[in-house]
């Protein structure tokens, strides 16, 4: 049986199916010392207002000054998207009252956006993929943060985040279910990070979402979308697609409409709430912002900034698969994050060494990256260097050690943080393999010795075998290799 993608998608009503339109508004915060049109900090968690420039805190007559950095780092996420860059692009005011926004306007991108159209390849899974849309990416100001939890009777504002740089990353509306969407998120959050464009700190709400979801019949024309605001987490966005779609189905199965509005998703209820009825473009009285010149970028300048990107994840998979064999699988988990497969790739190449490439990606994907998670470090900071692994592999592959023994050989490592090479490790603490037939043959006699009964059976239970080689590895501490005691085993019992 084949399954159609395109039906797999769908979701069952109790009148029949119905097809999810999702596209994605991702704030991401950009990764600079300064704010867009300020040179304050923009460190994280400091001091409330201890970050907020004269500009920051709409004092009457300053004047914002674009930061150049934050420029650089908006055009070479476009080229990461493989998208347009726009030779002009203006800065507009975005006109709005709240009160974590003192200027009372945000400044940003409207008709005339830094990035125009790109597309991101999103792997479903690691043999297949689908291409988003990318409509524009546009560079803004953050606003500050009211505090309303720190007396019964005021609140407060903390304007450190305000005017830091954003870059809004505008999807088409190419996604097909919750699913879909969230592959998408972790794509560009990956692409970020390889760029250095933004961290990608979800946590720290440096990249969130807001989340336009709508439905339809199969085939039909778009229906009424709702706007799901500032969702922090790739799970929530997807809880926030699922809630949100099943509602909506509800409704026009029960004969209503859908009001485009904006809502909140409360991830402790599992539901999406109404927070507004949606405000259309011309409610915030864009215009362009005459404090600023318009944007103007030399065709040199994005030259140069693209021939200076780094090689990006697609392609770095593809090569991983040309150059070491790699599996789709094992290739897209090693280039996830650019710290683990830069890793990856020492590791292999150490010393000019010629080794099995995936028995290298074996040990960072397994037992290193498992001592990382559980240290809650990147792999850079997990006491086992790429060197390390490579000596791993080349002592098991010329017999040193077992695999087994290759286990303990890291475990020493990470808890004894040395920097002696781990042959020279292994050596000192005498855990090199047995190969000496003569001392094989002696642990194998004791162990059939002390177990003359089984031995009897294994004669006519060959499966038995398994046992025995474990008792004798065991005897020998894990040291003796384990296919010469299998071999000199089967030799005694007689199987
Ligand atoms: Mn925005």
């Amino acid at each position: 049986m084949t399954i159609d993608p395109a039906k797999a998608r769908l979701v069952k009503g109790a009148t029949g199916d119905w097809e999810v339109v999702v596209g994605l508004e991702v704030h991401a915060q950009v990764t600079s010392r300064a704010k867009l049109f300020s040179g304050a900090s923009t460190v994280f968690g400091g001091e409330p207002n201890s970050h907020v420039s004269l500009v920051d805190a709409a004092m009457p007559g300053m004047l914002p000054v674009i930061n150049r950095e934050c420029v650089a780092q908006a055009v070479r996420t476009g080229l990461g998207l493989k998208a347009k860059i726009n030779r002009r692009s203006v800065f507009d005011r975005k006109n709005y009252f709240y009160p974590d926004l003192p200027q009372g306007y945000q400044i940003s991108q409207y008709k005339s956006p830094i990035v125009g159209e790109g597309e991101i390849q999103v792997d479903l899974t690691p043999e297949h993929s689908i291409r988003v849309g990318i409509e524009r990416l546009h560079l803004e100001q953050d606003a500050g943060k009211s505090l309303h939890d720190q007396s019964p009777t005021m609140s407060f504002v903390d304007l450190n985040r305000s005017g830091v740089a954003l870059m809004e990353i505008v999807s088409k509306p190419d996604m097909r279910s919750a699913d879909e969407a969230k592959a998408y998120v972790s794509k560009l959050r990956t692409i970020l990070r390889y760029i250095g464009s933004c961290d990608g700190d979800m946590e720290k709400g440096n990249l969130r979402a807001d989340v336009n979801v709508s439905v339809r019949r199969p085939g039909t024309a778009l229906g009424t979308r709702c706007e799901i605001k500032n969702v922090n987490s790739i799970r929530f966005i997807g809880q926030a697609i699922e809630t949100e779609a099943r509602r909506q189905i509800a409704i026009i199965e029960d004969g209503g409409t859908i009001e485009q509005e904006t809502r909140l998703f409360d991830p402790a209820r599992g539901e999406t709430r109404s927070m507004r009825s949606k405000e259309e473009a011309h409610d915030y009285r864009y215009f362009p912002d005459p404090d600023l010149l318009p944007l103007e970028l030399d065709p040199e300048y994005v030259d140069a900034l693209a021939a200076a990107l780094p090689e990006l994840p697609d392609v770095k998979k593809a090569r991983f698969m040309a150059d070491y064999s790699l599996s789709p699988y094992d290739a897209s988990i090693l280039v996830a994050e650019r710290e683990t497969a830069d890793f990856f790739e020492t590791a292999v190449n150490h010393r000019a060494g010629k080794r099995d490439a995936k028995a290298v990606a074996n040990w960072i994907m397994g037992d290193v990256s498992a001592h990382a998670n559980a240290q809650n470090v990147p792999i850079s900071r997990a006491n086992i260097s790429s060197a390390n692994v490579a000596e791993l592999v080349d002592l098991i592959s010329d017999g040193t050690i077992s695999g087994k023994i290759a286990k303990d050989v890291l475990t020493i490592r990470i808890a004894e943080v040395g920097t002696v090479d781990l042959r020279t490790l292994v050596r000192d603490r005498g855990l090199e393999q047995m190969t000496d037939i003569g001392v094989i043959d002696r642990a194998v006699d004791a162990v059939i010795a002390a177990n003359t009964d089984k031995a009897e059976q294994a004669k006519s239970k060959p499966g038995m075998l398994g046992w025995f080689v474990g008792q004798v590895m065991k005897s020998t501490g894990g040291k003796a290799n384990p296919q010469a005691v299998s071999d000199v085993l089967k030799r005694r019992l007689g199987i």
